[in-house]
């Protein structure tokens, strides 16, 4: 006997920054949501094409060859309207209008603080899927684009590193990275960096003015991460700071900027965007209704939407550690 409730139609928008491996994701979701039965629509640019009922009906065809392509075939963007409660309303109506009865949102957790009021207001099933290139969402060890992005920053780097080391010159390159410093821990140690400046971390500017003193008038190389969040200031800021210390040496700025969201994603991203998919739809059909889908110990996990936006995910002090033994 066929249930009344029954889910028989979703949707899937991407939302906030793009990420690589946000194609992946969406090729799972509507791949998975086919293959249990359901009908997939996907929403243009995130939480506006809500709100502007601009959607269509995904077949599986139109996920093909998608799953090793960066950006998003669903367009993103940052919603205004979405912000306040007419905006989620209408959003809600044009839902239900289409007799759609679930949500998958791939995003960060700005997007998922809007899936939780959507969800909230209107009773609505939602379910978050973690994608963002910074990693900073609690509950999941990892978001999907981080990977691709860590390996595009260490390609770049270590480009970098040639040219630096060629002239002796100290070079300090920023990543992104505006709240958490997850890109400049990982691809810092990846690249073998002198140091590395995180907003987590305090302290740090005071460390590299002791790293650079005691490297005197030596000729040798450095490399400095910086995280664009970085609290002591800009990078251009910390530079100048200490090139009024150290004026003789040879101190170049470097900011990779938005070739880390682009690129065709990682295998280890394209893999977990087809495992969190899969689990976003699994976890609708099993009634959930304001979750993230997420990984932890290479296992999928549920984690309560509103908790992924109220908590913050912390850096991983062991890996700060490595730094320090590791220069
Ligand atoms: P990234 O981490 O890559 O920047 P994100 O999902 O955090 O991605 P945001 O720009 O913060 O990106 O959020 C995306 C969209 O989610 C916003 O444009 C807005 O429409 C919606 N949103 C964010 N915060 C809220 C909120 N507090 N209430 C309602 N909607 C929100």
């Amino acid at each position: 006997m066929e249930l009344m409730d029954e889910i028989k139609r979703i949707a899937v928008i991407t939302s906030g920054g793009d990420a690589p491996g946000m194609n992946a994701a969406i090729r799972s979701v509507v791949r998975s949501g086919i293959n249990n039965g359901l009908e997939v629509f996907g929403f243009m640019r995130g939480y506006d094409g809500l709100i502007n009922n601009d959607f269509k009906k995904l077949e599986s065809h139109d996920v093909s060859h998608i799953i090793q392509t960066g950006g998003t075939i669903l367009k993103t963007a940052r919603s205004k309207e979405f912000r306040t409660k007419e905006g989620r309303k209408k959003a809600y109506a044009n839902l239900k209008a289409s007799k759609i009865e679930g949500l998958i949102v791939i995003g960060g957790d700005g997007s998922f603080a809007g899936a939780t009021l959507l969800s909230k207001e209107h009773n609505f099933p939602v379910i978050g899927i973690p994608g963002t290139i910074d990693n900073d969402l609690y509950g999941t060890d990892y978001t999907i684009g981080y990977d691709t992005a860590l390996n595009t920053v260490v390609q770049a780097v270590d480009k970098i590193r040639d040219t630096s080391s060629s002239h002796n010159r100290i070079f300090f390159v920023e990543v992104m990275g505006r709240e958490a410093g997850f890109i400049a821990l990982r691809s810092g140690i990846a690249t073998g960096a002198e140091a590395i400046l995180l907003p987590e971390v305090s302290g740090q500017l005071e460390k590299l003015k002791n790293l650079v003193s005691q490297r005197g008038n030596q000729k040798k190389s450095s490399l400095i991460i910086v995280a664009e969040g970085e609290r002591e200031g800009n990078i251009f800021d910390i530079v100048k700071g200490l090139h009024a210390d150290f004026p003789k040496l040879d101190m170049r700025v470097s900011i990779l900027g938005h070739i880390q969201r682009g690129g065709s994603p990682s295998a280890y991203d394209r893999v977990t965007a087809s495992r969190l998919g899969v689990a976003a739809v699994d976890a609708l059909l099993n009634d959930q209704r304001s979750i993230m889908v997420g990984i932890r110990n290479n296992d999928i996990v549920h984690v309560p939407l509103k908790k992924t936006v109220k908590l913050n995910k912390s850096i991983n002090r062991d890996l700060l550690e490595i730094v320090d033994v590791l220069v």
